[in-house]
């Protein structure tokens, strides 16, 4: 299943969006109807369009998605920032006008967790944000989340953090803490 004269991504999106003139609307129409391959690109925007339309919105500190998922995200060509924060550290963040997705990847080791939660305060906040039972894998070292990118544009300079806490019969045990010191895009940490 293969195309010799693929529709460009560019303009898959654009048609996606219906902001093509007309007569190129119907022909990316006639080329989609006889041909599975860029029917099938076309049908995977779709998809992981809808995806990051909810991740954005999601009103959850964080979403937890698999580094597949990211790595999906990098080779459509989406404009991706990314922050490694090493197990009990920090990092100077920001979020620019034009990136598209926005993941953080704490660092922890995740070897014989049972459950694995993670708890989110920004600063200020009256209370903290706990997810429960967050989907790990053991061997992978790190736990990669999508804040919603949206509040995260919107904040003020601020520090918000992070906590992965291991859950075992009850028993809770700190994995490890981490630091988001956030500046609005184009201002400086000083
Ligand atoms: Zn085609």
């Amino acid at each position: 299943m293969s195309c010799v004269e693929p529709i460009a991504p560019g303009t898959l999106i654009q048609y996606w969006l219906g902001e093509l003139d007309p007569q190129q609307e119907e022909g990316v129409e006639r080329h989609l109807l006889g041909c599975a391959s860029c029917s099938s690109e076309l049908q995977q925007w779709v998809e992981l369009g809808a995806a990051l339309r909810a991740l954005a919105r999601s009103g959850a500190v964080a979403t937890v998605v698999s580094g597949e998922f990211v790595a999906r995200i990098a080779r459509r060509g989406l404009r991706v920032r990314e922050y490694r924060v090493p197990c009990n550290g920090s990092v100077h963040c920001t979020v620019a006008p034009d990136d598209d997705v926005l993941i953080s990847r704490l660092a922890a080791p995740l070897a014989g967790v049972v459950r694995l939660d993670l708890i989110a305060a920004d600063e200020g906040a009256a209370a903290a944000t706990r997810l429960t039972d967050i989907p790990f894998r053991a061997d992978a070292g790190e736990v990669v989340l999508v804040p919603p990118i949206e509040r995260i544009r919107a904040l003020p300079p601020s520090t918000s953090r992070m906590r992965l806490v291991a859950v075992d019969d009850g028993r809770e045990r700190v994995l490890g803490e981490y630091a988001f010191i956030h500046r609005p895009w184009g201002t400086h940490w000083g």
